[in-house]
């Protein structure tokens, strides 16, 4: 599937995009060429031609939200739309969903200039036409858990697209395990710095949950979790099945929420509780991002289609394909994952639950790193539910992933303490 991905439709796609002119939230609605209203008809209609290819499990629908008023960002109300598309598992059992996402809002320099040329090709034009290519691409796979890609409007003027999912999520209880937010996926040098780097991407992921409950905090207190949320396991996850896909692509991981002081539209699923990150490129453009396109001191400034590198656009979407893929077609995380403290030793006792639900892993993979280190170090592949490793706890991290017969592995579950010695009938 990696290798579907075509550079060539993705540069169509931005260039699609940025025909618009603009896709300021403010921008006309109703006008079949130009602005905002355009670019979500355009996206849906792009989407629903998948479903044919996905035996009618593909849906795509409109999602309205309203926002602004008096005093806010945006001073009336605006009903804006998001675009989403569902890609329905195989397994009906199965509930775990999987979200991509991207948004589809573009801005010029001033808050409130719905009129002006506003590109957006790489912020976020590149997101999007990610996603359209892994639409087409991934809708005739058979996946056992659901993928939703999200097309997202109100970005630029708060958040507002994503945290209407994010709430919608939380109130209809959706299972996510992960949601990967591509902002910003094309750009690879910049005029300030004079970096020019295709070869490098960045995975923002929290270490301290944004959404923590007082047991969590204690839990996280007892096994020196703090850098073990599931936000950081999955940015993990993300480096080891992409630098696995896709050559010629090193995933830097930044281990914060998103830039220095900044957020993404990862930040309001992270803020309900959900497993979020950011993916976006190593190097930003400042010259290009949120400017009215015009030749400044000699430098073009304005984030045009002809600056995006769209063959590092292909190997950033082959990431997240690979990423998605791999996570839909594994098996359930192992349950109630623990390790065993009842007498002191210097070995370690891990003990876990199949998963009660989907397919059953042929085994799993217990994952050891030193406490300092940031990646996982040692892959060790078990059957049965319980294993002791000549390894001591108090020098070493400890992760448990399941695995299927095809080798897809789940995200990786960081044990918390089980204090008591029960004895229990083995299990293969
Ligand atoms: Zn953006």
């Amino acid at each position: 599937m990696v290798n579907e991905i075509s550079r060539e439709r993705l540069e169509q796609n931005v260039r699609k995009l940025v025909s618009f002119h603009t896709r300021h939230n403010m921008s006309s609605r109703d006008n079949p060429s130009n602005g905002i209203g355009a670019a979500w008809s355009w996206v849906r209609s792009e989407m629903e031609k998948n479903i044919p290819a996905s035996e009618g499990r593909l849906e795509v629908k409109f999602e309205e939200y309203t926002i602004g008023g008096k005093g806010q960002r945006i001073p009336y109300p605006v009903t804006l739309k998001n675009v989403i598309a569902t890609l329905k598992g195989t397994d009906n059992d199965d509930d775990r969903k999987i979200i991509i996402s991207a948004h589809l809002d573009s801005r010029a320099q001033r808050d409130n200039d719905s009129t002006s040329l506003a590109p957006g090709a790489d912020d976020d034009g590149s997101g999007i036409a990610a996603i359209l290519e892994m639409v087409r691409i991934m809708s005739s796979g058979k996946f056992p858990a659901t993928i939703i890609f999200m097309a997202v409007t109100g970005e630029e003027h708060g958040l507002y697209g994503a945290r209407h999912m994010a709430a919608k999520a939380k109130n209809e209880n959706w299972n996510i395990i992960a949601m990967l937010n591509n902002d910003m996926i094309g750009n690879s040098s910049s005029s300030e710095t004079n970096l020019n780097d295709n070869m490098r991407v960045r995975i923002f992921s929290e270490g301290v949950p944004a959404f923590e409950t007082e047991q969590m905090a204690s839990l996280r207190k007892q096994t020196s979790g703090e850098n073990d949320g599931k936000a950081r396991q999955l940015a993990r996850y993300i480096k080891e099945i992409a630098e696995r896909y896709i050559d010629q692509l090193t995933v830097t991981m930044v281990f914060r929420n998103d830039r220095f002081g900044r957020g993404g539209d990862h930040s309001p699923f992270c803020d309900q509780g959900f497993t979020a990150v950011r993916i976006c490129e190593f190097n930003e453009n400042y010259d290009r991002t949120h400017k009215v396109p015009a030749v400044v001191n000699g430098i073009q400034e304005g984030d045009l289609p002809e600056y995006v590198d769209y063959e590092y656009v292909r190997k950033n979407t082959g990431l997240n394909l690979a990423t998605i893929a791999n996570l839909a077609l594994a098996p359930y995380e192992p349950a109630n994952c623990g390790i065993i403290t009842g007498s002191l030793t210097n070995s370690t006792t891990l003990r876990w639950d199949a998963p009660s639900k989907g397919q059953k892993p042929t085994g799993y993979y217990i994952l050891m790193r030193e406490t300092w280190q940031p990646l996982w170090e040692k892959k060790i592949f078990v059957t049965g539910t319980e294993v002791t490793l000549p390894y001591s706890k108090d020098n070493y991290f400890f992760g448990i992933q399941s695995v299927s017969a095809s080798g897809h592995e789940s995200l990786t579950v960081f044990p918390g303490q089980v204090r008591k010695t029960v004895v229990r009938k083995p299990t293969n």
